[in-house]
């Protein structure tokens, strides 16, 4: 221990700090000459008098009676304050034997465990009963993901990574408090704890996850207005452990440069009291920002899916706005005059070809139809022959609308 605490000045504080709070025990802890109002003693006491130090007895008893519980408290320790590990310091610390296969074995909770409740949670393990990216008692952070309400958290489609929204309820979201705490875990590729609530349904620690990426975009606060939120892309991980993370997992946080992707900054909502834009020119940013894509990337088809779940919105959103809220296709027998609750349009924002089949997420090969043209174009005898069709009507009028004033 003395080798590890002696390297930097003042690290008999939390030496002493512990001892404050019955943590560990000094030998002759009442003859060493204090300092700084009798708050610790000085460096050089301690040096001269060398006392031993150790856990209190009954502490000591149960730990080294009950590996299990060493373990998880070795376990805990090395995940909190020492991961990644440095090489031999296990065996530097005598732990090689008691540790192997275990650390996070021994760890609390288990992956799987489900609580009715916050408080059941914070009870069991400490914590923060109401935070949403909040440490458990042991130190190491933890992410809660509640099925309702603006924090509903996706998996982005077509993989098992999760968009988790970031820290904050209304107004634009700072990196700090939560965000703060995230983009540390970012930089240093450490692994957190995911619960998720499904609707309806209990809190469980769903799996322990890596951060990927941090994007910005805009979304709803919890006052209805729109303000620019920060989203981190998690990738669920076997265990906390580097050395069990799949190939897929390293390269991503290796090609993780740890700058925010913002795909907020090309176009903003226009209720958000930003300038306002002809319609046209709001086309013209909203295609712009779905054509951007992280440029340098290696097109691996996960990051293609996070590229696009991110993207699409602004696609959507500009199809929609060129559509004037009328199905696009030229030949529609008649679009519902009905609304819905929202008071909006009753229209499908569909991709000419399919996904799958190397459509773009790029609104000149997209297309806002009625329910009755987008179920002709999937199901229809003649939906070859309408496709085509679709085709040109988006290009044109993508076309038409890209260059008016
Ligand atoms: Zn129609």
């Amino acid at each position: 221990m003395a080798t590890y605490l002696g390297a930097s000045r003042g690290a008999h504080y939390p030496f002493w700090a512990l001892r404050r709070n019955h943590l560990w025990e000094v030998d002759g802890a009442d003859e060493l000459e204090l300092t700084s109002g009798g708050r610790r003693p000085t460096l050089a006491a301690l040096d001269a008098a060398d006392p031993l130090a150790g856990l209190p007895k009954e502490d000591f008893n149960l730990v080294s009676r009950d590996p299990e519980i060493a373990a998880r408290i070795a376990g805990s320790l090395l995940l909190r304050f020492f991961d990644p590990l440095p090489v031999g310091l296990l065996d530097a610390l005598g732990l090689t034997d008691l540790l192997a296969g275990r650390i996070d074995t021994s760890l609390r909770p288990r992956v799987g465990e489900t609580f009715s409740n916050r408080d059941t949670v914070a009870d069991a393990y400490g914590g923060n009963r109401v935070l949403g990216i909040t440490p458990l008692a042991d130190g190491i952070l933890t992410v809660y993901s509640d099925e309702k309400g603006p924090y509903a958290d996706t998996r982005i489609d077509g993989t098992n990574w999760i968009a988790y929204t970031g820290d904050g309820l209304s107004g634009d979201q700072q990196i700090r408090n939560g965000n703060r705490s995230m983009a540390r875990y970012q930089a240093e590729q450490r692994a957190l704890r995911y619960w998720h609530k499904p609707y309806g349904g209990q809190w469980h620690f769903e799996t322990w996850a890596v951060i990927v990426e941090c994007h910005r975009r805009w979304g709803r606060g919890e006052d209805g207005k729109m303000r620019r939120e920060y989203v981190w892309v998690l990738v669920p991980v076997p265990s906390p452990l580097r050395e069990t993370w799949p190939q897929e997992v390293i390269d991503a946080l290796n090609e993780d440069d740890g700058s925010v992707h913002d795909d907020s900054l090309d176009v903003s909502p226009k209720e958000a009291g930003e300038t306002p834009v002809s319609d046209c020119e709001r086309y013209r940013r909203l295609a712009a920002a779905a054509r951007r894509t992280g440029s340098g990337r290696t097109q691996r088809s996960r990051r293609v899916q996070v590229d696009r779940y991110f993207r699409s919105p602004a696609a959507r959103e500009a199809v929609i706005l060129r559509s004037g809220g009328r199905c696009e296709n030229s030949s529609c027998a008649g679009h519902p005059t009905e609304l819905t609750d929202a008071g909006a349009p009753i229209l499908e924002v569909d991709h000419i070809n399919d996904l799958g089949r190397g459509g773009e997420d790029v609104p000149e090969t997209m297309i806002a139809l009625c329910p009755n043209c987008h179920a002709l174009k999937t199901r229809g005898s003649n939906r070859q022959g309408l496709r085509m069709s679709l085709l040109t009507i988006a290009r044109a009028r993508h076309q038409a609308f890209a260059e008016q004033e």
